[in-house]
């Protein structure tokens, strides 16, 4: 069945239970509710002239409205490619062109951002979620008394949704996403997550414009369960939320570990609620996941996916007993792996790192309007190349070691810039840091270590250099440090790395 009905299917049984919740305001939206919502916009849609397979763009930070436009759209057939609400006006326009959307829907507080972005992309109409003064409003199309449209949706042809990669690597590219490959994936995560169920409540933080944090809601409304819904991660208003709704389990990147693990607020407010936190979109320093599960009283596990996988290839199942430290699980039902060398293309020996290939029903359609670049992504087999290094155990957990892209390769050595993070995030007086590499006056690339000192500590050069150094084999060391105030990071938590790299030496 298509995505929208998949997930909504048993919402009208269920009546006022709470789907979403307005973790700011404590606005609730029910499962009955919801689903007339999402008929009714979906009926808007059509009146206005949209059908299937046009695109539509929603431009937004996590609001209980936000599964309404996904989910009326693809009860219209209408594709909805979500953009990313801190973008620049630039960058929007950028993906309204290249996704072809005909619409933009926005929120009032990013409207000046919208409007120039639509005027240069020259997109037909703009449209606001929460206002209604002199602007096309989201509730004009919630009114409508239409019945919805019939639309017969090819599984394996018709989009669901239209996302853009993260861009951590290159241009961020559109991902074309079908029912059949969201769906199925949906099918995966939740035979692995065998315990979760319609009394389990979640905090919508992760960004949902972004897949792992749409995959969430989407899961989380097809069991019935409830989404506390924040528009940003801010510690104290997140904190207050986990102990106020009582979560019982918690997606997060490894930002959000890190701040359970270091932030001393975190003493001050009861999580005796929650049962699991999972890490995902980002290396986790194995060591700072037992020092959050230490600090809460809670498993921390990872899970490992891209934009491309729709988003899932591995979690640690429900039954399993153990946390399994580092490891970001096993493959999810369904799917296959492969661990190739990537300079012979052979499958390496269980235990050794190669490039991690994926096979099944959860990989994308292709890149939208780049036949080239699918290409080079999924071979004429069906394997995906996800251009990251891993290695699997004899049981079946694989570890991700980094991306192949960002090693830095020291006089013929390759270096691995998350494993030197790792061990400067496990010194006391480091509160956050990332390693890049740059070119020393031999012309050497050499890993570079950005630092954040804890609050009141100042640190030494050197002494961050021989910590370092103390901790891993000679040609990885550390050869540069330098200070900064914080690490830029994407909204999916991802070190912003290209950034660092094109910083002049401070
Ligand atoms: P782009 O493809 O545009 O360069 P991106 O790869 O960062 O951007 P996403 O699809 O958001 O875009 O992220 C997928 C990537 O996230 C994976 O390829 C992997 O590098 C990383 N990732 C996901 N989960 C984990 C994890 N548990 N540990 C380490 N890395 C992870
Ligand atoms: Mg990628």
């Amino acid at each position: 069945v298509p995505v929208h009905e998949l997930v909504l299917g048993g919402a009208a049984a269920r009546g006022s239970h709470p789907a979403l919740v307005d973790g700011t305001t404590g606005q609730t939206i029910g499962y009955a509710e919801l689903a007339g919502m999402v008929d009714r916009f979906a009926a808007g849609l059509a009146e206005a002239g949209l059908a299937r397979g046009d695109v539509i763009a929603l431009h937004s930070p996590n609001t209980i409205l936000f599964p309404v436009v996904l989910l009326g759209a693809s009860r219209a057939g209408v594709v909805v490619t979500t953009l990313n609400a801190l973008s620049t006006a630039q960058e929007i326009a950028e993906q309204l062109t290249d996704a072809r959307a005909r619409w933009l829907v926005t929120v009032s507080a990013l409207l000046p951002t919208a409007e120039e972005a639509a005027a240069r992309a020259g997109v037909e109409q703009v449209w606001v979620c929460d206002t209604e003064d002199g602007h096309r409003s989201v509730r004009e199309l919630l009114a409508s008394t239409a019945e919805p449209p019939e639309v017969d949706v090819d599984l394996d042809e018709d989009l669901f949704v239209l996302p853009y990669s993260s861009g951590t690597t290159g241009r961020p590219k559109g991902v074309m996403l079908t029912h059949r490959s969201v769906g199925t994936n949906s099918n995966q995560v939740l035979r692995s997550w065998s315990r979760v169920t319609g009394d389990d409540r979640v905090l919508g933080v992760l960004p949902f414009f972004h897949i792992f944090g749409m995959c969430i809601l989407l899961n989380y409304l097809r069991v019935g369960g409830t989404l506390v819904v924040l528009p940003r991660f801010e510690v104290d208003s997140f904190l207050s939320a986990l102990a106020e709704y009582r979560i019982t389990r918690l997606y997060a990147v490894p930002p959000i570990v890190l701040a359970l693990a270091k932030h001393p607020a975190v003493d001050s407010y009861d999580l005796s609620s929650l049962r699991e936190v999972l890490s995902a979109a980002a290396p986790l320093d194995p060591r700072l996941g037992e020092a959050c599960a230490r600090r809460i009283g809670t498993r921390v596990v990872q899970g490992y996916g891209m934009t491309e996988l729709s988003p899932c290839s591995h979690l640690v199942a429900d039954d399993v007993a153990g946390p399994v430290p580092g490891s970001v699980g096993t493959l999810v039902a369904g799917t296959q792996a492969r661990l190739v060398d990537p300079v012979t293309g052979a499958d390496v020996a269980t235990g050794d790192v190669g490039e991690l290939w994926i096979r099944g029903p959860q990989v994308m359609k292709g890149y939208f309007g780049r036949p080239e670049d699918t290409a080079a992504m999924i071979d004429a087999d069906g394997w995906l190349h996800t251009g990251d290094l891993a290695r699997v155990d004899a049981d079946g957990y694989f570890f991700i070691v980094d991306r192949v892209k960002e090693l830095i390769k020291y006089r013929g050595y390759q270096v691995p810039p998350a494993e030197l993070e790792a061990v400067l995030l496990a010194h006391p007086e480091i509160a956050d840091a990332a390693v890049v590499g740059c070119y020393d006056d031999n012309g050497d690339e050499v890993p570079k270590a950005f630092v954040v000192p804890s609050p009141g500590r100042t640190l030494d050069a050197d002494a961050v250099m021989a910590y370092v150094a103390g901790k891993v084999a000679p040609y990885k060391k550390v050869r540069r440090v330098e200070f900064v105030d914080v690490i830029p990071r994407a909204a999916s938590g991802k070190i912003l790395r290209r950034e660092l790299r094109e910083r002049p030496a401070g």
